[in-house]
């Protein structure tokens, strides 16, 4: 079995953990209802994605 050489240093394991880090998640306003929605997701508060009702939010 292949087995590294060298232990990895502290440097060389913290350089490869620097692309890591979380980014902020990015949210839209929902163009029909005005309220945040992640883009290229369906509306969470009206069903609605693209201009038109996707899923039915009346009971
Ligand atoms: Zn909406």
């Amino acid at each position: 079995m292949a087995v590294p050489k060298r232990k990895t240093s502290p440097s060389k394991r913290n350089m490869r953990r620097s692309h890591h880090a979380l980014k902020p998640m990015a949210f839209n306003e929902c163009a029909n209802c005005g309220e945040l929605k992640r883009p290229h997701n369906l509306c969470s508060a009206c069903g609605h994605y693209n201009g038109r009702e996707i899923v039915s939010t009346e009971a």
